[in-house]
């Protein structure tokens, strides 16, 4: 099991966090794409039961963003403008949630996880689910690289 579904819900918890702030591409839907795998759907639709407000941040600007966090049920912060922390506190007070009760859980180190730091919000690097990227991300993946050498982002 990789991706968002091998975090560990029950560490996060113990440490006070009830707020999750998840990335939509490639962190719960493939990139740019409308579909969210089963699985996944099937988490995220655990999390309420397990005490976990959830709300995605996006910096996808797309109208489609706003349809694809409502299938999924929970609120969404579009154009969130990452590492900015603008967007991720947004989300923070759409929940009613402190920062130090929030991960920010994202596939890329420098706007997901850079951003929830600068939110001042805990933070979960995970494996993205595809390959595929827009050209200034992969130039971004390429530092990802280098920073991560050796590294398992769920570890
Ligand atoms: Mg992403």
């Amino acid at each position: 099991m990789t991706g968002v579904r091998a975090i560990d819900l029950d560490a996060l918890k113990a440490t006070g966090v009830d707020s999750l702030l998840l990335d939509l591409d490639n962190t719960v839907s493939p990139h740019h794409s409308t579909t969210v795998v089963p699985e996944i759907r099937d988490w995220l639709a655990t999390l309420p039961g397990r005490g976990f407000s959830v709300c995605f941040v996006s910096n996808n600007w797309h109208d489609d963003v706003h349809e694809r966090a409502a299938a999924l049920g929970f609120p969404v912060v579009p154009k969130a403008g990452k590492p900015l922390p603008f967007g991720i506190r947004k989300a923070m007070r759409l929940l009613g949630s402190e920062p130090g009760a929030c991960a920010m859980i994202g596939d890329q180190l420098f706007t997901d996880i850079l951003g929830g730091n600068c939110a001042g919000a805990v933070t979960v690097l995970v494996e993205p689910l595809t390959h595929v990227d827009l050209p200034h991300t992969r130039v971004l993946r390429r530092l990802e690289q280098r920073i991560m050498a050796g590294r398992n982002p769920e570890a």
